[in-house]
């Protein structure tokens, strides 16, 4: 290929969890255009405007190409080997006076969006032996992930929306619109709840916000924030009084119905209206809608996870699926089955073991452990907090906890304090600012790229290979080779350890488990020869062709190469009862620590609304442009009208004398900000709303875009002392909060 020749190059977008198929244009070993990718199996040309940024990524000259190291108290250019030395001689020796605990992780949510990230991530844990593991998980998924094992099996076994083939939809507490949907894998989810409508069915949207999806549902439901729970509670006590329970064909493989029906006596329409806000009449309605429909499905994402009863509210998100014989039908809510990677697909199917929660606690709070991790709400206090088992290094991946946990001014005081943090990004950003030594993965272009995570949730059953489009930088380091260096330096190997070693290592673990697990078609495979056949591959791309060979349709890494739009593996089909990996076999309905955690929301109940009269209640927002704190620095993104704005009611807007364009001061138990007003009434009385992922002003940080639209961080606003018991959850949505007019801090 000649220098100048231009190529066309097709990719999944690693941006966010839809997997549009991308068509690159590439001229003089540049991206020149970007576009949908018509003949993507799964996305048929379908972009957003965060897709068309994938080149300005890659060129951006924020974007570290080579290692940093802090010398005389600022971060400065380095070498691998010096970088690599320098957190070889600082790591081994805190592990070795304190213990593994010393050592902390935070892998942020980007670290999902990656081959290298997924599957090497597990062999740095795996090496640093930490139980003070801490991810984006529990800002804003926690509750989804214990109620699906709890219910299925696995914490991934997430029944989808079958949105092409539903006739009512029902969303809570997500904005698809501008999300592009989460833990429900489709590109083009406008597109797709469009023609709910034009085939005569029904999507409603029940959030605290007229969002851009509420508008162009057939209904909105406001909620106050942080009710979800009640409402879905009272619905499954109406399908009881009312007598329209019918589970459908799943009947057979369902335990725990009359135990649910018990539990949602005292939750009626009346009882939870207060709390609500919504009207007795509405509720029962829209459980009588549910009922009545063909098909039917309940989905909540973001909004119904982050609050006091989140776990609640994402188990009654599938109890009124199957109580109404939704789950597993044809548009009702499936299990996706996809052709790597899923833990409901390997093994004997029906006898899983027991989901345990809360083996240990955290040191200082005591917050239970779920899933091997702590909840990111007790991070700040683990590294300031002196004693046996403080934290005190840090390695993040991918992660910037500093703006997007909770209590983020205390986390921000707490890294500082640090003997030593690790960053592997390739931004010197809020989190990375204060890093000892930071590693730079390479641009999402020069790797290969394969959503091993997204499609475990996808609405079609799809499976889709990036070749990468640009050899690595001069002298780049891979992703896996970053996080396998340091598992081996925190093995003791030294910084010039052959990542290669813990990479062999990593596929004959996996080779070997699925040599002894007799539904495997390696059962009883000598490891030797396995490697073999899979050479001479290395890396991610060898460990994704061996689990795809393992997957349910033993598909090959080869065989996707040759087909850069994908493969379509076809619609969702009926899984029970072979996706239960629950002890029982069933799906468990009302298992324990749910039941249990029942009792707290009756207590809610006591008392019905309790906001103080002074406060408002603060939730969130998504803006299509934005996909948390990193994609701030991409200059079509982040122009045009300032996004980070404080949205208050007209009424509430007048009552504090604050006007459209003015500064508000808000604050909370945890901290204060000063934002721009935008009086709006898209959102409820009662409710402001500002959006998260903000705050670039501060010293150190690299990101020239990001810089000129810095914004407000909203987390310093969310208290890190709030949290869902069950799940140790972060509480973001429905903060209490006191605004005011801020004319004197009024911003330029
Ligand atoms: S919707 Fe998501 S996957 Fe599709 S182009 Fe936009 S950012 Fe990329």
């Amino acid at each position: 290929m000649s220098a100048s020749a231009t190529t066309t190059a097709f990719r999944t977008c690693p941006f966010c969890e839809a997997t549009c198929g991308l068509e690159l244009t590439v001229r003089d070993g540049a991206v020149t255009r970007i576009r949908g990718d018509r003949d993507d199996v799964f996305s048929r040309g379908f972009i957003c405007p965060k897709g068309t940024t994938l080149g300005q990524l890659h060129d951006d000259p924020d974007r570290l190409r080579g290692p940093m190291v802090r010398r005389d108290g600022e971060l400065r250019p380095a070498s691998w080997e010096e970088a690599f030395d320098g957190v070889a001689r600082r790591l081994p020796p805190i592990v070795q006076r304190h213990g593994r605990d010393a050592v902390a992780v935070y892998l942020g949510n980007p670290t999902v969006h990656n081959l290298s990230g997924l599957l090497y991530g597990r062999v740095l844990l795996r090496a640093l032996g930490t139980r003070n593991l801490f991810t984006a998980s529990t800002v804003d998924q926690r509750p989804k992930e214990i109620s699906s094992a709890l219910l299925f099996g696995t914490m991934l076994s997430h029944p989808v929306p079958d949105l092409d083939r539903t006739s009512y939809l029902l969303l809570l507490g997500a904005n698809p619109y501008e999300s592009n949907g989460s833990l429900a894998t489709a590109p083009d989810w406008p597109g797709r709840l469009r023609r709910i409508r034009e085939r005569g069915g029904r999507f409603v949207v029940v959030d605290p916000k007229r969002t851009r999806t509420a508008e162009h549902a057939c209904e909105h439901v406001p909620i106050r924030p942080g009710a979800d729970a009640h409402l879905l509670l009272a619905m499954v006590h109406t399908l009881f009084a009312e007598g329209l329970v019918d589970l459908g064909a799943a009947a057979a493989f369902v335990a725990g119905v009359d135990e649910v029906e018990r539990l949602a006596r005292d939750f009626t329409p009346e009882a939870v209206a207060p709390l609500c806000g919504i009207a007795p009449a509405t509720i029962r309605r829209l459980a009588r809608e549910l009922a009545a429909a063909p098909s039917a499905a309940v989905y909540g994402r973001t909004g119904t996870c982050t609050q006091a009863f989140g776990t609640i509210a994402s188990w009654m998100i599938d109890v009124l699926n199957v109580l109404t014989g939704n789950l597993d039908r044809p548009g009702g809510a499936m299990f996706p089955k996809p052709a790597a990677g899923a833990p409901n697909t390997a093994g004997a199917p029906r006898y899983g073991r027991k989901t345990r929660l809360g083996r240990w606690r955290s040191r200082v709070r005591g917050l239970p452990e779920t899933f091997g991790e702590l909840p990111v709400a007790c991070l700040a206090e683990e590294i300031e907090t002196p004693g046996e088992g403080q934290v005190r290094a840090l390695v993040t991946v991918a992660g910037n906890p500093a703006l997007s946990a909770p209590g983020s001014g205390h986390l921000e005081r707490a890294l500082g304090s640090l003997e030593l943090l690790v960053c592997v990004d390739f931004y010197v950003n809020e989190t990375t600012r204060h890093a000892d030594v930071l590693l730079p993965p390479p641009s999402p272009l020069a790797r290969g790229h394969y959503d091993l995570g997204f499609y475990l949730f996808s609405l079609r059953n799809v499976a889709n290979y990036s070749a990468p489009v640009f050899p690595p930088e001069p002298g780049q380091l891979d992703e896996w080779q970053i996080l396998c260096k340091l598992a081996l330096v925190a093995q003791g190997l030294g910084g010039d350890a052959d990542p290669a070693l813990a990479d062999e290592a990593a596929i004959r673990t996996l080779i070997d488990r699925a040599a002894g697990e007799p539904s495997s078609p390696f059962h009883g495979r000598r490891t030797d020869d396995v490697l073999a056949e899979l050479a001479p591959r290395t890396g991610p791309e060898r460990m994704l062709d061996f689990m795809l060979r393992a997957g349910p349709y033993r598909l090959t890494l080869d065989a996707l190469v040759e087909q850069p739009h994908g493969v379509d593996l076809g619609p969702l089909a009926p899984r029970l009862p072979e996706v239960l990996r629950t002890p029982s076999g069933m799906v468990e309905l009302a298992p324990e620590p749910l039941v249990a955690d029942v009792e707290r929301l009756r207590a809610s109940l006591v008392g019905g609304d309790r906001q103080d009269g002074g406060t408002l209640l603060l939730i969130g927002r998504r803006h299509l442009r934005s996909n948390n704190s990193w994609m701030h620095n991409l200059e079509t993104l982040a122009r045009g009208r300032a996004r980070c704005t404080l949205q208050i009611h007209p009424t509430d807007a007048a009552r504090l004398g604050l006007v459209d364009g003015g500064a508000a001061r808000v604050s909370s138990r945890a901290g204060a900000l000063v934002a721009p007003v935008e009086v709006s009434d898209a959102v409820t009385a009662g409710v402001v709303s500002l959006p998260h992922g903000w705050g670039h002003d501060l010293p150190g940080v690299s990101m020239a875009v990001a810089r000129a639209h810095p914004g407000v961080n909203s987390n310093l606003l969310a208290d890190d002392e709030r949290y869902d018991e069950l799940s140790g959850n972060a509480v973001l949505n429905g903060i209490p909060v006191r605004v005011a007019p801020a004319e004197a801090d009024r911003p330029a």
